[in-house]
């Protein structure tokens, strides 16, 4: 089974609990306003892998894993390469690798089953927590994303939520405390990380003669990310 990989990070401490093989696969259907990595948006780009090459590469990393770590599928969406995604999983649970995936859950949960079965945990992204700015700046319904959180819960996946924070879109308390209440309604969510918006991908944009939709956008200063962090109590641990 191949599939076609933007790049590889040997010893990420980022994207999941613990020390990670992360592999970003390529190709994206959504275009954020905020997306760090242009770059993985063309489903043909990239470089072609086997899945087994995938996970031998992870495999020399294990010691470095310990209780905690594993591997995370990245992007880019995952859930574009769906076969490839599952046949990488099956391999590192055959392997006993933890498996990560990281994802925009802006998907069809219902035909992601053969991936989310090999699945430990869930890096779900959720970009805001209106409606209207989903559908303003992501390209997509919050319904779809909420529905995909639905079944995450309903199959017991542990779930991590994501969220971009971006200086005059979503660094409000009152965008906290919503996504605080989406995680007490879904006891897969164990924990919330908020990161801060970043503009070193501009390069990427200018490379590729795109306009960096939030380009005008200020990064957000440490001390907001601090006060906003502080409000995620037990899921911010
Ligand atoms: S889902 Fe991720 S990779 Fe796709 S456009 Fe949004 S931020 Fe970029």
């Amino acid at each position: 089974m191949k599939g076609r990989i933007h790049s590889f990070q040997s010893l990420g401490t980022l994207d999941g609990p613990g020390v990670r093989f992360v592999a970003f696969l390529q190709g994206c259907p959504l275009r954020c306003g905020c997306c760090h990595n242009p770059d993985t948006w063309d489903g043909q780009g990239g470089t072609e892998y086997e899945a087994e090459d995938i996970v031998r590469r992870a495999e020399r990393y294990r010691s470095y894993f310990g209780q905690t770590g594993g591997i995370t599928l990245s992007g880019g969406e995952p859930f574009m390469q769906r076969e490839f995604a599952a046949e990488i999983f099956r391999l590192c649970h055959e392997q006993k690798i933890h498996t990560c995936l990281d994802t925009s859950g802006c998907v069809d949960a219902e035909k992601c089953g053969q991936v989310l079965m090999h699945t430990d945990r869930v890096l779900l992204d959720i970009k805001y927590t209106e409606a209207a700015l989903y559908e303003k700046h992501v390209g997509c319904k919050m319904q779809q994303v909420i529905s995909f959180l639905q079944y995450l819960n309903r199959e017991n996946i542990p779930v991590t939520l994501r969220q971009v924070i971006i200086p005059t879109l979503n660094d409000t308390e009152e965008n906290v405390l919503r996504l605080l209440e989406i995680a007490r309604q879904y006891p897969c969510v164990d924990k919330i990380e908020l990161l801060p918006f970043r503009k070193i991908c501009q390069t990427k944009y200018d490379m590729m003669g795109v306009a960096f939709p939030f380009g005008h956008l200020p990064e957000p200063d440490p001390g907001r990310m601090d006060e906003l962090r502080q409000l995620l109590g037990r899921y911010g641990g």
